[in-house]
């Protein structure tokens, strides 16, 4: 946060020597080894639930509530409330108890400070690993974000619901996380990551994030957990993440391209925290590649959402197919690790 006590500064100069100190013996040495081996098979009945699933049944609640309050529902507004209480009541029919973890955030020249929250709901299993599947809830100030990021929370609450119904006991808990006031700094999964305790810190053994799931033209990106295409070093585990999708994208033949750790999203406070990131996206502002459109289909050299941040991010705006098969891979990710063995150190 903007303001920094003396020890919050002292504690973040010892950080940044520690990192140094990483960075310089070439290793993140702070960090613990990923303590979870995924789970090997797939899951053929979430699959077809999660491809068949409705999605636009979410995404046009979404966007009926940006309709009745202002054309948005962005962070501390009336249609952010509206969006959590829709989120909260699908989580309380399929079974869960959500919580809303409630922050304040300064805004803009004059610091006035905003209200918001995060909805969290976990299913059962042994908190020892916790896994967080998180989309960010709010939207621009400048339109629906029906794309960005109703189709990343549709996804989640479809997971969600699917877990629930199969009734199945799953060995780690996964928490649901929907995350507040992502476009005005990460702030919800900032300070979410921020609040754990030392301990809670420990269990946090990964973060899956869906941000942007179905982009009219859209393409399947996953995040460059290795480093092998971006470079940097992400947090040891987030190699697994990665492959984790990729052999399910290449199991039921669909390409996929990787996508950098750019800061974009809420992932990025748990990468920082050391903890293991990965994710899916589907576009931006960014163009489609030639290679994307003949592997992947679509048109080259248009965004690969045209209505980012704007108005028109509507219904309309989002290809559903995309978002079926996000959500079917988030999906199966979600169950590999919930579902994952302890490693032997
Ligand atoms: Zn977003």
């Amino acid at each position: 946060m903007r303001a920094t006590s003396g020890k919050a500064v002292l504690v973040a100069l010892a950080l940044a020597v520690t990192l140094a100190v990483a960075v310089w013996f070439g290793a993140a040495a702070s960090q613990s080894p990923f303590p979870l081996v995924p789970h090997p098979t797939s899951n053929a009945p979430m699959r077809q639930a999660l491809e068949n699933a409705d999605y636009a049944e979410h995404l046009a609640a979404l966007q009926e509530i940006a309709d009745g309050n202002g054309g948005n529902r962005t962070a501390g507004t009336s249609g952010y409330s509206a969006s959590a209480e829709y989120v909260e009541e699908v989580l309380r029919d399929a079974g869960y108890a959500p919580v809303r973890q409630p922050f304040t955030f300064g805004h803009g020249r004059d610091a006035e400070r905003i209200d918001s929250f995060n909805v969290l709901a976990d299913t059962a299993g042994d908190g020892a690993h916790t896994i967080v599947v998180g989309a960010h809830l709010d939207s621009v100030r400048d339109g629906p974000g029906i794309n960005d990021n109703g189709s990343g929370v549709a996804a989640v609450l479809e997971i969600a619901r699917w877990v629930a119904a199969s009734g199945g006991e799953l060995r780690n808990r996964v928490r649901f996380a929907f995350w507040g006031a992502e476009e005005d700094g990460l702030e919800g999964s900032k300070q979410y990551v921020e609040q754990l305790t030392d301990d809670e810190r420990d269990q946090t053994v990964l973060n899956l994030n869906i941000d942007m799931a179905g982009s009219p033209n859209g393409a399947r990106f996953v995040h460059d957990g290795d480093g092998s295409e971006f470079g940097g070093r992400p947090p040891e585990g987030s190699d697994q993440i990665e492959k984790v999708f990729r052999d399910y994208f290449s199991a039921v033949e669909l390409p996929v391209e990787a996508t950098a750790f750019d800061g974009g999203s809420d992932y990025d406070a748990f990468q920082d925290a050391g903890i293991a990131v990965g994710g899916l996206f589907a576009g931006d502002v960014g163009m489609k590649s030639a290679t994307e459109a003949e592997e992947q289909g679509g048109e080259a050299g248009v965004a690969h959402d045209p209505c980012y941040h704007r108005s028109c991010d509507d219904v309309d705006n989002v290809d559903l197919d995309l978002v079926a098969e996000m959500a079917a891979a988030l999906g199966h990710a979600t169950m590999a690790f919930a579902q994952g063995t302890p490693a032997t150190q």
